[in-house]
């Protein structure tokens, strides 16, 4: 049994008033427990936002290039971690290998970027209407940030909302999920290496409920920022209105790709096959609607399913194309949403079982799965299900394909493949979507871009990522000096 790591609170490690601990498991191999953490009480979480409301001051009058060393040195510690960071991610959530690499590398990447950030966080000259006098704008942290993070990129969600946070003058307290905080730890433990000062970065184990719940509410913390379920995030942005808090909600999706009678067919079969299976189909972008011209319809049912069938599926750390669900729950959404789309009438084309024999007898396993024939107002068309299930619906233009892609609450990645520029261009301007992409897949993202979502999948007020990052946790303050 491995020791319960603790929370680190006001630079010191410690554990929680319960004297409770939960323990993590490996979904490849549930016999073998990856880490035990405190089960936090509100107390722990409060003594957590004191101690970064009582660092703010120090921290905001650091100066900008003095946090962005750390935030440097920060990436650098990270780096010569890069393997045992990997190791560490596909072992606790599951992602393959290469899934893992690439994660870990994108949150070292997003360190580096934002510690030259620190130094340059913007703010203009204007000119001033009279003589002898100055007009500018500057960037001002806001002070305490509760950072809410989900399972599914358990180390570069923490790390894309930590180092703006961070770089910008707050102090923050992060709340992992449950389902995987180990890697989350990691960047904690390389920040207090890196001689972070006690206080600023905070990490607090525990329920949803009651830890997060104390982040939402506590009067003393000025923003908040959550990934997560677009049913949570909706509790946790009101909950966070309530004394007008800065608050950011990024949230589910049901991403489409529009295949269309001039895209080369094996290429749309790779990137909606890529969007769909990518990470077990557990990203908040991952391809969950084909929506496909009927002219190559017949065609594209027959190779994706195919495709999906070839795929090979196993424990992560043999690098596999496809890894295990995070946890027994998510197996479980998976394989009733393909009860319910077999109910509803859906055409099962490939998958659509729970792997359980021989060297799958341990782990959260289902097949690779695409239901064809999936009619827009069905269950499978329209929620969520973050697992390798991919619905296929047919339709007979530009036009409808549009229309179905957006029928949807949701509206966070969609693309289209075409080699029609007019339809390149009209499905970008008009899709409902907070990133659309043309001929990639739904998934990848690059991190000095905006990322965000329409309708349920955000608030919809700050973005993500790049200079956007900085937006959220700033405001923008304007001098007029006589
Ligand atoms: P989740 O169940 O909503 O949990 C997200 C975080 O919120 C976890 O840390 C969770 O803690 C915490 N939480 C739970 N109840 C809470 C409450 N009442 N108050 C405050 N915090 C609370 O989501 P998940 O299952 O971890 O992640 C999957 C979801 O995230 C999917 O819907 C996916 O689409 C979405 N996602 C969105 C994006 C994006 O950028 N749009 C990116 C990645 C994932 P516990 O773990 O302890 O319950």
């Amino acid at each position: 049994m491995p020791t319960a790591h603790r929370n680190y609170v006001d630079g010191e490690w410690v554990e929680s008033r319960s004297g409770d601990t939960f323990e993590v498991l490996n979904p490849a191999d549930t016999t073998e427990v990856v880490g035990e953490f405190q089960s936090s009480t509100s107390e722990d979480a409060e003594e957590a936002v004191e101690a970064a409301v009582a660092a703010e001051d120090e921290w905001a009058s650091t100066p900008g290039p003095a946090r962005g060393a750390i935030l440097k040195d920060t990436a650098q510690i990270l780096e010569d971690q890069k393997e045992e960071l990997t190791e560490t991610l596909v072992r606790e959530e599951g992602k393959t290998r290469s899934e893992a690499g690439g994660e870990v590398q994108r949150a070292i990447d997003i360190f580096y970027y934002y510690a030259q950030k620190a130094s340059d966080l913007g703010g203009t000259v204007k000119s001033p209407s009279g003589e002898d006098k100055n007009l500018y704008t500057k960037r001002e942290p806001l002070g305490t940030a509760a950072l809410i993070t989900p399972w599914n990129y358990p180390i570069a969600i923490p790390a894309w909302k930590l180092a703006p946070a961070l770089a910008a003058g707050n102090t923050a307290v992060l709340k992992p999920a449950s389902a995987a905080p180990t890697v989350s730890l990691k960047l904690i433990e390389a920040l207090d290496e890196a001689g972070l000062l006690a206080g600023v970065a905070n990490y607090v184990t525990g329920s949803g409920s009651e830890v997060g719940g104390v982040l939402t509410d506590h009067e003393g913390v000025d923003a908040v920022s959550f990934t997560g379920s677009t049913q949570v995030g909706t509790a946790v942005a009101q909950a966070a209105a309530n004394d007008l808090k800065r608050v950011q909600c990024e949230m589910g999706g049901k991403n489409p790709t529009v295949v269309m009678p001039s895209a080369d067919v094996d290429e749309a079969v790779d990137i909606v096959g890529v969007g769909a299976f990518g990470t077990t189909g557990q990203s908040c972008t991952a391809a969950s609607r084909a929506i496909v011209h009927e002219d190559v319809y017949d065609e594209f049912v027959g190779a994706i399913a195919d495709y999906a069938e070839a795929l090979e599926v196993g424990p992560g750390a043999d690098d596999p194309d496809m890894g295990p669900h995070v946890t027994e729950s998510e197996l479980e959404g998976s394989l009733e949403y393909i009860e319910v789309a077999e109910d509803e009438g859906a055409n099962l084309v490939a998958g659509g079982e729970a792997l359980t024999d021989g060297e799958y007898a341990d782990g959260y396993y289902v097949e690779p799965t695409v239901f064809a024939d999936v009619e827009n107002d069905m269950r499978i068309a329209q929620e969520e299900v973050f697992g390798p299930v991919l619905a296929v619906l047919k339709v007979g233009s530009f036009e409808e394909g549009l229309a179905v892609a957006n029928d949807v609450d949701y509206g966070l990645s969609a693309s289209i493949v075409t080699q029609d520029l007019t339809e390149a261009n009209q499905f970008a301007e008009n899709v409902e979507a907070g990133v659309a992409k043309v001929n990639e897949k739904t998934t990848g993202l690059e991190l000095h871009v905006p990322f965000g979502g329409y309708k349920d999948s955000s608030t919809n007020t700050y973005r993500e990522q790049g200079d956007a990052g900085l937006d959220f946790f700033t405001s923008t303050k304007t001098v007029y000096m006589n």
